[in-house]
Parts: C-alpha cells; structure tokens; sequence
C-alpha cells in the first residue's frame, strides 16, 4: 500500500512552506516572489514526472494487453490441440465421444462409424507416409458427402465416426450411401491406381442413451459390413424394418 505522505513528502514541504509564507503579512515582497518560484519549480516538475508516469503506464497497459492477447491465442490453439487429431484435422476420440454423449442429451443421434477396407495393405504396398495421405484424402471426401452440422471425429487409426444429430435413420442411411458412392466414384487422388474403400455401420442412439450403447451398436454393424465382404453400408438390425431386394445398401441383420 502507498503512503501517500511519504511519497510526496517533499511537495507536502513546498507547500507548508508556502502557506507559513501566505501567513506570514509582514515579510518583505521578494520573500513572497521567491515563495511563488519554488512553487511554481516544483509544479513543472510534477507535471514533468505525472507525464513520464502516464506514459510509462500507457506502454506497460499496451504490453499486458499484448500479452493476453497472446495468451488468449494460445488458449485458443491449446483447446483445439486437445480435440482435434493432428493427421486430418477432424475431433480427436475425446472430442467427438464429448459431442455425442452431449447430442444424445439433447435428442435423437444418429452414428456412422466407418472402417478403412484392408489399410494395412495400402500402408504395406505403398508406405506408411502414402497411408497418412490417404487417410487425409478419404477424409475429405467424408467431408463433402456429410450434411455441415455433422461433425467427424477419428476414433482409431484408420476408424472414423460422423456424428449425425436429431437425425432420423433414413436420412443417416443416405449420407452414409453418399460417403459409400463418393469413395467408389473414383480413386483418391493421392493413390490413383486404387480404390481404397471403406465398411460403414450405422446405428441410432435415443435420446437419453448412452455413447457406448450407440458405439456397440455401430459397431456390431460396422463388423457385419466386415464380415459380408467390406466396401458396403450396414444398418444395425435394431432399425430393419424394409428390406427390399431394390435397396443399394446392404442392410444387415445382426
Ligand atoms: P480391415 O479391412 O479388416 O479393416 O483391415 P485393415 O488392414 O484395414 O485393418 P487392420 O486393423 O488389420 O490394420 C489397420 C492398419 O492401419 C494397421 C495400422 O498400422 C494402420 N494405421 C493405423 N493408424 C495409422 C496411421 O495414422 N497412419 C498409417 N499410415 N497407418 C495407420
Ligand atoms: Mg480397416
Ligand atoms: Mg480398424
């Protein structure tokens, strides 16, 4: 705590000099005159030192405001470092089972869970690093054939879920269709003389339901898309009703 007296003990001297001379009727006119250039000195000295203060304060207010912004940034960048995958860009496991333990209290939440078909043969074939690229390359593809309000998370190495909230599972079913049509349009660009494609499972999680009861039952989908030769579309038989022959995805009863 600043002492007020202490601090400015010296003008406090000045100016009770001043006032014993204010007081004082009978000195002579020069004492009074040499009163008044004492004080006058020593008040452009204070505003010579209030100067110097304010903009030493001005340059230390600009530093601090420099150095939360920085560290406001580096929140910003340490939050996303914590959930986001570093490879593809997309939620971290963490991240995305956050986001759909927090849909499922909302409403109801539909689940993609997506499998690369035989990576470890591409990594085999043609190098890890060639596998990282294809990773980022198929990601992106998801990316183009999900509705924006879904989010994708990387939940294993070459495993995937896209998140699909308050949807229904007709309309899940079509955006897995479109991930399923998008990656056997064509080869990705990064591996141009393959095919990489993927095993999809999808699941539907009631409002209320937990994550791990919505991620076995992907899950338990996804292995059945496995089993039946990869590269399709399996819908967990909780949500078989309608399978007709026509049907380009293949429904799959668990
Ligand atoms: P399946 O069709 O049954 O899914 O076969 P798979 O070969 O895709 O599955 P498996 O689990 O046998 O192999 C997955 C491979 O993915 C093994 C692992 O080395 C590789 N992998 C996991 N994460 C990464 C990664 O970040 N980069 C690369 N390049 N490879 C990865
Ligand atoms: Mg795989
Ligand atoms: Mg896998």
């Amino acid at each position: 705590m600043l002492d007020i007296n202490e601090l400015f003990r010296d003008e406090f001297l000045v100016l009770e000099e001043a006032r014993a001379t204010a007081a004082n009727t009978l000195l002579p006119a020069d004492a009074y005159r040499e009163e008044l250039l004492v004080l006058t000195l020593r008040y452009q000295r204070l505003i010579r030192e209030s100067y110097r203060l304010i903009s030493r304060s001005d340059r230390a207010e600009r530093e601090l405001n420099r150095i939360n912004e920085q560290l406001q940034l580096l929140a910003t960048q340490l939050e996303y470092e914590a959930t986001h995958d570093p490879l593809t860009a997309v939620f971290n496991r963490s991240a995305i089972i956050n986001q759909i333990s927090q849909a499922l209290t909302q409403g109801n939440v539909a689940l993609i869970l997506l499998d690369i078909d035989h990576f470890k043969r591409i990594n085999d074939d043609h190098g890890h690093p060639m596998g990282d690229k294809v990773i980022c390359s198929l990601v992106a593809r998801i990316r183009r054939a999900v509705p924006e309000m879904a989010a994708i998370g990387r939940v294993g190495g070459e495993e995937f879920t896209i998140l699909l909230p308050n949807t229904r599972i007709e309309d899940a079913m079509i955006t897995a269709g479109y991930i399923h049509a998008s990656l056997n349009a064509s080869p990705l660009d990064v591996l141009p003389g393959r095919l990489v494609t993927a095993s999809i499972g999808v699941s539907l999680g009631l409002r209320g339901s937990d994550f791990e009861s919505l991620y076995s039952a992907a899950d338990v989908a996804l292995y059945c898309a496995k089993n039946r030769g990869r590269n399709q579309v399996a819908l967990h038989d909780a949500f078989f009703r309608d399978p007709s022959p026509a049907h380009s995805l293949k429904i799959c009863s668990t």
